[in-house]
């Protein structure tokens, strides 16, 4: 099937159907917070695909995504706001259902900056970056220490 060729490139810990469930869950919650969805399932892939399966965060196996802002703040699904991500990072991002961007994370001294700057110079290569470069401009004057 030609839509799902990078199915092959996926690494084999990595199980399709929990990230295909994921994609659609975040789909869903878009429509539901009224955001922007444009990342095809190919570039859902290609991405994860790109960090070789490896948590963003501390490089532990993935074994989901996470958004870095969430949709709850107003962030579209584009592939510049998706990371693979470990068990315990998603629960960091995700504490009790209060979704967490990832600034948030690193103002609560739960992320280091050198972790943060990483993650979003290789989000920042990625289609959709425009949003995330308004959304860092608006936390550096706002709250970043
Ligand atoms: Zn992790």
């Amino acid at each position: 099937m030609v839509r799902n060729s990078r199915l092959n490139d996926l690494p084999s810990h990595l199980n399709n159907y929990r990230l295909g469930s994921w994609f659609r869950q975040q789909k869903v919650k878009a429509n539901r917070h009224g955001v922007l969805v444009d990342c095809t399932w190919e570039q859902f892939l290609d991405l994860i695909i790109d960090h070789q399966g490896h948590c963003a965060y501390c490089n532990r196996l993935a074994v989901t995504a996470c958004r870095l802002f969430p949709a709850t703040e107003m962030a579209p699904l584009v592939p510049a706001n998706i990371v693979p991500v470990c068990r315990a990072c998603s629960m960091l991002h995700n504490p009790a259902y209060q979704p967490r961007s990832i600034l948030d994370l690193y103002c609560d001294g739960q992320v280091e900056k050198a972790v943060v700057f990483r993650i979003l110079s290789g989000a920042l290569k990625r289609p959709g970056a425009d949003f995330l470069l308004r959304r860092i401009r608006l936390s550096a004057n706002r709250r970043m220490p």
